[in-house]
């Protein structure tokens, strides 16, 4: 049955790229309803006919997203070390909380976090929890964070909650990530108390600003900065924002770098990240950059004792890691957990540091091509200032049409990006972090949607986008 399962899954591999990229129109939910929907069957099947029709029935509902041509949201695919590792991740199904429990899987997330705070620039001895996401990592700092402020005043959050406790104040961008309010928001940080920093025409936090509200509040602050905003990919005056930070006592700089902490690893790129390793908490994804299989995300704090404070917890039954191993579960907010080193020390290892770094520079650069080819069609404007993997583009400077062309663009299926409004506009959001995405790639792609462009035009952006 495996032998089986990895012949279907290499095959799946080797047809990725020429693949269609998104689903075709002819996939809905009806359809694949109507193959997956079956009545929960009373009686065993046998594994090998499970397999044989869940791919024949999931096949059509399957994004080629792990493909070279998937510039939507911020997606990665998988390098081939890393799904090997993946792979066997599964296989030995190691519960990654305990040491006991799995000592390789303690000692390889050790030993790749310890890479991994090198690479990313950040304070050698700076803890490392792996997560299931961003989310996930910016909910982890947002609680060691809670802790270490409100310590600072007195406060004990884990044992005494947060009804009752002094304020604690929470900065963060215009353009902050969704997912850092969600993370705030189940940290008992609503929305509608944060302190919000205006953002200039990239989405940068205005630096001015922030040293104003820094000024005018009282006891501890937990300030939310950002090293690449999800649609344009620009990164918050750091150096600027961590000095002001530092200058103020009882203030957490934490740092949402999803993706683009990673800039940190290019030599050419890491001007865009000074000051970042001045903070007191980065997140980030290993499944965006890093190119590892979902899910995987980062959190490093600097100060391991508030980290621990923050997410560990103790029980009768539970034994200790050795010496001063570590338990990885302490540093998360989950116990049973899937081994996600494994995949990462293998992707770490088959790229090397100057991998890395060109897999990096590759995208950035790609992106630049996918500009520099769409600002050559007619009536293309590029909206952003394209410093990383994030483009933004609007056509015939209109809404109709912007919108029209990218639902044509997913119809075609050369390509799969999405949309966004960006300062008040409609606008296609082009994203390169793909690690097998080629100049050919980019350059079909282009030539793809300059050709929906021309479609669209003819036939008028209310037409259907298939006309
Ligand atoms: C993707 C992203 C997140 C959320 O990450 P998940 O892995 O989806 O949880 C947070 N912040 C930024 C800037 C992102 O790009």
């Amino acid at each position: 049955l495996l032998r089986q399962t990895a012949e279907l899954a290499i095959a799946f591999r080797e047809n990725l790229a020429e693949r269609r990229v998104g689903v075709g129109p002819e996939v809905t939910p009806a359809s694949l309803r109507e193959t997956l929907d079956v009545p929960l069957p009373d009686a065993r099947t046998a594994p090998d006919q499970v397999v044989a029709e869940l791919v024949r029935a999931a096949d059509p509902g399957i994004v080629a997203s792990a493909g070279p041509r998937y510039f939507g949201f911020v997606v990665g695919g998988g390098l081939p070390a890393a799904l090997a590792a993946d792979w066997l991740t599964s296989t030995w199904d190691q519960n990654a909380g305990l040491y006991v429990l799995s000592p390789a899987a303690s000692i390889v997330e050790d030993v790749a976090g310890r890479w991994l705070v090198d690479l990313l620039g950040l304070p050698a001895g700076a803890s490392v929890g792996f997560t299931s996401g961003a989310t996930t990592a910016n909910l982890t700092a947002v609680a060691a964070a809670r802790h270490a402020l409100l310590r600072e005043v007195g406060w004990n959050v884990e044992e005494d909650g947060l009804q009752d406790a002094p304020p604690l104040h929470v900065v963060v961008g215009e353009h902050v990530h969704a997912s850092m309010l969600l993370a705030l928001r189940m940290a008992g940080f609503g929305r509608g108390r944060l302190h919000r920093v205006p953002a200039d025409d990239e989405g940068r936090m205005e630096a001015g600003a922030l040293v104003s509200i820094l000024r005018s509040l009282e006891g501890p602050v937990f300030v939310a900065a950002q090293a690449g905003e999800v649609n344009s990919g620009a990164f918050d005056p750091l150096e600027t924002i961590a000095a002001a930070v530092r200058a103020r006592p009882g203030t957490w700089l934490h740092i949402d770098g999803a993706f683009g902490l990673w800039a940190a690893a290019s030599p050419a790129l890491g001007h865009l990240l000074a000051g970042a390793g001045e903070a007191d908490s980065w997140a980030t994804d290993a499944h965006k950059w890093l190119n590892v299989p979902y899910d995987s995300g980062l959190v490093f704090v600097r100060d391991p004792a508030a980290h621990l404070a923050a997410m560990s917890i103790s029980a009768a039954y539970l034994v200790p890691a050795p010496g001063t191993e570590r338990d990885p579960f302490e540093y998360v907010p989950e116990m049973s957990r899937r081994a996600r080193g494994f995949p990462i020390y293998a992707a770490l290892r088959s790229l090397g540091r100057s991998g890395l770094a060109e897999l990096v520079e590759r995208s950035c650069a790609l992106a630049r091509r996918m500009a520099e080819a769409l600002a050559a069609g007619p009536g293309v404007a590029i909206l952003n200032d394209v410093v990383l993997d994030q483009v933004l583009v609007r056509f015939a400077d209109d809404d109709a049409v912007t919108r029209a062309v990218i639902a044509a663009v997913q119809e075609e299926g050369t390509s799969w990006l999405g949309g966004t409004t960006w300062r008040g506009r409609a606008a296609m959001r082009i994203s390169i972090v793909g690690w097998s995405t080629t100049e050919a790639d980019v350059d079909r792609s282009a030539a793809a949607i300059l050709g929906r462009l021309k479609a669209v035009a003819l036939s008028g952006p209310g037409a259907p986008a298939s006309a």
